[in-house]
């Protein structure tokens, strides 16, 4: 694929018709909705500042995080190509069309437990496979799960991703707050367990709701720190008998004892047949969710960003 290919796809009709679709906005830039004038395959391309790169010391970050996402193959990670010129790099991801599971909670308030199987589901495998070529995600949340126009659930966001040998431990404090392990908040040192921790935590809150919730993230350090996770009546014994497997100790997590993920998988997830999830052959009971019509219909609407970033020359970019 060329960049210049890629053409911005046009909002058809509201109070934005004919500027150009955005998708989202972070706290780092940018995700339009493109196109390629022949095949029409959509994309969601991610545009950050190079001079809010190097501000912000996000340099080597940025490397790393087009490193992982240049070697992975996986139908539950999105995938992406790279690209940059003089102002910005841009991530070229393949369209989530479905749109934010994040987004899709909010309006259903809670899932039925299919969907929350299907959806962690599609999670355990990604996590399998990054697992296996030794790198942590660290930043589980159903903002960064996105359904594709099948309903099936990718991991986008790998922000917080890192590479590390097994049984060493890192001691930086990363993620997000309502995610993080009660060995992250005290600074003991972490590993792959994090991310069976998380795991739990998103089957509680797409089941429920966030188990350990405030405005102010002391208070929800507090919250993990006490473990006490209250299950409400309509939670069923297997939901609750995993997210409790998930959530203890580090050494006792579900995930991170001997047989690793494998248990994960006979635990809850009913008779998931993971084979065929793998060869994408099941019919996601998440398309329910999805809603059908314009490209860009799962998405909020943005107004036109007309600045432009500065250029950038320092050259930390060389190798992107
Ligand atoms: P960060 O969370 O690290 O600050 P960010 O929020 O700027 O990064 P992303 O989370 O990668 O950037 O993307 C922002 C939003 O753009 C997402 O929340 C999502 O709505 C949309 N988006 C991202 N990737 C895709 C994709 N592949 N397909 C469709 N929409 C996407
Ligand atoms: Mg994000």
């Amino acid at each position: 694929m060329r960049f210049k290919d890629l053409v911005p796809v046009q909002y058809q009709e509201g109070r934005y018709q004919g500027d150009p679709v955005t998708l989202g906005v972070g706290g780092f830039g940018r995700v339009e909705l493109m196109t390629t004038v022949n095949h029409g395959k959509y994309y969601a391309v991610k545009r950050v500042s190079k001079k809010h790169i190097v501000a912000k010391r996000q340099e080597e970050h940025m490397l790393f995080e087009k490193k992982i996402l240049k070697s992975t193959q996986c139908d539950f990670i999105v995938l992406h190509a790279a690209f940059k010129d003089t102002r910005y790099i841009y991530m070229v991801m393949e369209f989530c069309g479905g749109g934010e599971i994040w987004t899709k909670l909010k309006e259903s308030g809670r899932f039925d437990e299919p969907v929350a199987v299907f959806c962690t589901s599609c999670v355990v495998e990604a996590y399998a496979y990054l697992h296996k070529k030794n790198i942590m995600y660290r930043d589980l949340k159903p903002e960064n799960l996105m359904l594709d126009v099948r309903g099936y659930v990718k991991l986008v966001d790998f922000g917080f991703a890192k590479e590390m040998v097994r049984g060493d431990k890192t001691y930086s404090f990363v993620g997000t707050p309502e995610y993080m392990a009660p060995e992250i908040i005290k600074n003991q040192g972490h590993d792959f367990a994090v991310d069976f921790w998380s795991l739990g935590i998103l089957i509680y809150e797409l089941l429920v709701g966030p188990p350990f919730s405030s405005s102010e993230p002391q208070k929800i350090y507090a919250k993990i720190l006490d473990g006490v996770m209250k299950y409400p009546p309509y939670m069923s014994e297997a939901a609750r008998s995993v997210i409790s497997k998930l959530c203890p100790r580090p050494g006792q997590r579900l995930g991170n004892t001997k047989n690793g993920i494998k248990d994960v998988r006979h635990h809850w997830f009913g008779n998931m047949n993971w084979h065929k999830l793998r060869m994408c052959q099941l019919d996601p009971p998440t398309v329910k969710l999805i809603r059908k019509g314009p490209s860009y219909i799962n998405f909020d609407r943005f107004p036109l960003d007309q600045t432009k970033a500065d250029e950038e020359f320092s050259g930390w970019d060389r190798d992107f």
